[in-house]
């Protein structure tokens, strides 16, 4: 299946890395990382799992993701003849073992959370680093931490809190990092672990996107409009809605597929949530996520820009002091005209790129 996250801005990208491929520089366009953030079983790793379009994470109604999981999701080309479409993972600790079979890959996370952090539900920072290679995926980090915990359990250290606390701290303190502040509908969002972190880490709520899951299982009679509404605690990014699998569906096996479409059902079927579809759902939230990368990409696009400039003038001064050598034979076959000609069209292609309206159309128009 197509993994929502990206699918708009991996054209853009594309773009961008092939005009630096002709330039003869490796990719300079850094995306974001986007970690999640919350209380333990607020469903972060089920949002993780949803916005990449596999199943892969460990989750479950205990504590499951016990320490960091770095994700980097890799694009591969698709090839001419149709092939080139297999997906994989693979991780640091097991380099040039190719995971193809994505049950696999959780047995691993499970296997090796175990190996570093114990069998008891001990928390360890030492990260998990898991590379998945697709053609359908953006070239970004995703992040997935443990939940925070308030009562030591197992062969937990009596200052868990404060140490899965730090832990968190350490990744979403970076300002290129985004952060997904996941809160369950069921519990009360003045309490809401994951926005108090958050708020910590970035006060003026730039890079902080509030999730709400669970809003299938909220009390009868109670709905999430005002939360997401940012009726009850504002938030500048604003707030999604999502409804994951639950406990049952995990052990039913049901897929991400069938989740969606369950999700979809769940929305249309709830009248107090017409007029908000742009806050309801991963592929919303999916949506939103690719609009902040485009509007990360047009920030970044200005020193590019300015970078190939410089390169452009330097590659012309050193044409100019051939002076007289290709002045008899300017341009033809020239080593620097061509190199002139390539240093001229990217700053041309990337001006067009951002006028185009094709640049935001591509965001904004669909999913
Ligand atoms: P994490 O600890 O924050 O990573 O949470 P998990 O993703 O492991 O999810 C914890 C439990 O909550 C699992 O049993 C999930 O099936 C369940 N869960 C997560 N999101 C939802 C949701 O939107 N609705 C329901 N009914 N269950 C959910
Ligand atoms: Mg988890």
């Amino acid at each position: 299946s197509a993994a929502p996250l990206g699918s708009s801005v991996i054209p853009i990208v594309n773009k961008l890395q092939d005009i630096f491929a002709q330039l003869g520089s490796q990719s300079t366009i850094e995306l974001p990382q986007v970690a999640v953030v919350g209380s333990q079983s607020s469903g972060k790793s089920s949002v993780l799992e949803a916005l990449v379009g596999r199943d892969f994470l460990p989750r479950g109604n205990e504590i499951c993701t016990r320490r960091p999981l770095v994700l980097q999701l890799l694009q591969t080309k698709k090839k001419g003849d149709g092939t080139g479409e297999e997906e994989w993972g693979e991780f640091l600790h097991l380099p040039g073992k190719r995971f193809y079979d994505f049950s696999e890959i959780r047995s691993e996370i499970q296997a090796e959370t175990a190996k570093e952090a114990g069998g008891n539900k001990g928390v360890s920072d030492k990260q998990i680093r898991l590379k998945i290679f697709s053609p359908n995926v953006l070239d970004i980090t995703l992040v997935d931490l443990p939940g925070i915990t308030k009562v030591p359990v197992g062969d937990q250290p009596s200052d868990i809190e404060a140490r899965i606390r730090t832990m968190i701290m350490s990744y979403i303190k970076k300002p290129s990092c985004l952060i997904l502040a996941v809160t369950a509908a069921n519990s009360d969002l003045a309490n809401s672990d994951a926005l108090q972190i958050a708020g910590n880490a970035d006060p003026d709520g730039y890079r902080t996107i509030g999730i709400i899951t669970k809003l299938d299982i909220m009390d009868r009679g109670t709905d999430a409009r005002n939360l997401l509404l940012g009726k009850v605690i504002p938030l500048r990014l604003g707030y999604v809605g999502v409804v994951n699998r639950s406990q049952e569906d995990i052990m039913l096996n049901r897929s991400i597929k069938d989740a969606l479409a369950a999700e979809e059902k769940f929305f249309r079927s709830r009248p107090v949530y017409n007029g908000l579809a742009d806050r309801c759902g991963v592929p919303q939230l999916a949506k939103k996520l690719n609009q902040i990368l485009v509007q990360h990409i047009k920030a970044i696009l200005p020193g590019l820009k300015s970078r190939i400039s410089s390169a452009l003038v330097s590659v012309a001064k050193e044409h100019a002091s051939y002076g007289e050598i290709t002045e008899s034979r300017p341009w033809v076959c020239s080593k620097h005209g061509v190199s002139l000609f390539i240093g001229i069209c990217p700053p041309v292609v990337i001006w067009f790129l951002t006028k185009s309206p094709h640049f935001s159309s591509m965001v904004e128009g669909r999913n």
